[in-house]
């Protein structure tokens, strides 16, 4: 394929300067003339490569995927779900990407949210990131602040199973974020990687293989060189509209010049994920994963998306560059894995969906809004304190939708108060489309149906955790914006229990697979046992949500 012109340097580029990589590349080149045996009678690949594009959605997957060229149209190639559900109604990076690799929803994997509220621990910050561990001393759940860890994940990965079934098994985890590589990997993988201004970090009670530090090398000097703009590809020219918001400036017709340093703009932009895909290639290589006695595992978690949806929106000339770059670069990275003769199984996935800002959804036909501050927590609870008397700080909460904590410090009468103050409050605000309290949640029996049948009462079950989740969960009305303000950071965002949110595409591919597409709904936590199942793994289906995928059209079965 032509390049496009003025695309940021490709994987292949970013791959030369992790030294060493080809090194064991062309020995199994040979494999590669194999033809594909029978469907029934495959041999497990030698590889899993699992993929996840943060915020994702099938919207998106839908609009580009008669433009894509390169590693997306692989994978629409192969077996295509394009309405996966991430069923749950807290639709945030941990859970999403929680669900993806222990074939659970939230409720399960106990990864209710990015931020949630333990009233009970000893430090003064009572915030909860999903990715840390609060007894490390001295620590915070704000960024860099926080002691990165996997503990609040309660369900085994996939990776962990495969480690379990077969020590000889490696797993090696990179991500744009923290949270994406730790949710996916589980506890002990041999390498689990994410992006920060240094170029890449692990755990803190971890050291990094030399290949990942070179690797992390590389991309430090990327982020502290200058980026100059992109030239727009032709198939984005229709959507370069500039969209002026509420508190000044414009998005929509970005090009991702930036200055050196600039870590935010390297994440908001495709450079990110090329840096993700070039250090998986290079680590896949150095640990020739795909070419030992077990199968292996290589995840893959590429957040430039979200970052680029939450920082100009979904339908404007920003997302086109970004889509069209990410199709390059997997396609790139494929055909480095092509390149070895390993017989590999990818999927590629979202741990959540995505929505476009409510001022470009009006001009485009659909009526939208941002959300009223008065529904945050902090706000909502000094309004009810000073009505009540009661003290403060009375309600806790991360953001104008999701779980509302009520304050230890009230005695019961005074929490039974408030409580019916909240809710009575919420439920009367026009922004509101429904409240339920952590008791009625607890009673509420787990959905068994397809997805796109739950209510909204189903799809917060699916995110409950009694120990975690709030003492109310508040879902706003679809295509409000729980966003009030554009002028100190996003524009546009996801979270929400509706379907723009939730439906994200799975794509499953292998050398020599026969495609095809189902459109009925499935669930990501299907991927789980659909990938055990490609290498003999037995999982109980019992213990987890998610179902075996049959991957083989024909009477033939991928499933036990
Ligand atoms: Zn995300």
């Amino acid at each position: 394929m032509k390049p496009l012109p003025g695309r940021p340097a490709s994987i292949g580029r970013w791959i030369s300067v992790c030294a060493g990589m080809t090194r064991g590349l062309g020995a199994l080149l040979a494999m590669a003339f194999a033809g594909p045996a029978a469907a029934q009678s495959q041999p497990a690949p030698k590889l899993l490569v699992v993929i996840s594009v943060d915020q994702l959605s099938s919207d998106i997957f839908t609009e580009y995927r008669g433009l894509v060229t390169g590693g997306l149209a692989r994978m629409a190639g192969g077996v295509v779900f394009p309405a996966g559900y991430q069923a749950h109604a807290a639709t945030e990076t941990c859970p999403g990407h929680s669900v993806i690799l222990t074939g659970s929803h939230p409720a399960r994997t106990g990864v209710i949210a990015n931020n949630w509220f333990d009233l009970t621990l000893p430090r003064d910050d009572k915030r909860v990131y999903c990715a840390e561990d609060p007894a490390v001393p001295g620590t915070a759940s704000g960024a860099g602040k926080y002691a990165a860890s996997g503990q609040y994940l309660l369900m085994p990965t996939l990776g962990e199973r495969m480690k379990a079934a077969s020590p000889a098994a490696r797993v090696v985890a990179v991500a744009g974020k923290d949270r994406a590589a730790i949710m996916m990997a589980g506890k002990g993988a041999d390498e689990t990687l994410w992006l920060v201004p240094g170029g890449l970090a692990t755990y803190r009670d971890s050291a990094m293989s030399p290949m990942a530090r070179q690797a992390s090398t590389a991309i430090a000097a990327a982020i502290a060189a200058d980026s100059a703009p992109l030239n727009l590809p032709v198939q984005c020219a229709a959507r370069d509209i500039a969209i002026a918001l509420p508190q000044g400036g414009t998005v929509g017709t970005g090009r991702f010049a930036r200055a050196g340093g600039n870590f935010r703009g390297f994440l908001a932009s495709p450079q990110a994920d090329g840096a993700v895909l070039a250090a998986a290639a290079a680590l896949r290589a150095d640990r020739k994963l795909g070419e030992g006695a077990a199968t292996d595992l290589l995840i893959v978690g590429l957040s430039a998306t979200d970052y680029v949806g939450h920082s100009f929106g979904t339908e404007g000339a920003e997302m086109c560059q970004q889509i069209l770059s990410l199709d390059r670069d997997l396609g790139d990275f494929f055909a480095r894995l092509d390149a070895t003769g390993i017989d590999y199984a990818a999927v590629l996935t979202a741990d959540h969906g995505g929505h476009d800002l409510p001022e470009r959804l009006i001009q485009n036909a659909i009526p939208a809004e941002r959300v009223d501050p008065a529904l945050a927590p902090s706000a909502l609870g000094a309004a009810v304190a000073a009505k009540l008397g009661l003290p403060e700080p009375l309600l806790y909460g991360d953001a104008p939708f999701g779980d509302y904590y009520l304050s230890k410090a009230l005695t019961p009468a005074q929490r039974s108060a408030a409580l019916a103050e909240v809710r009575a409050r919420l439920l009367a605000h026009r922004q509101v489309e429904a409240v339920f309290t952590a008791d009625e949640l607890a009673a509420h029996p787990m959905p068994r149906r397809s997805p796109e049948l739950w209510s909204v009462k189903d799809r917060m079950r699916a995110s409950f955790h009694a120990a975690r989740s709030g003492d109310l969960v508040l879902a706003l009305k679809p295509r409000v914006t729980p966003i009030a303000e554009t002028g100190v950071g996003y524009v546009a965002t996801h979270g929400s229990a509706w379907d723009y949110d939730r439906r994200v595409p799975m794509l499953f591919w292998r050398k020599g697979i026969v495609g095809f597409e189902q459109p009925n709904p499935v669930l990501v936590a299907d991927i789980l046992p659909t990938l055990a199942a490609l290498i003999a793994l037995p999982v109980d289906t019992a213990a987890i949500d998610g179902r075996c995928l049959d991957l083989v059209s024909g009477p033939a079965t991928s499933c036990p």
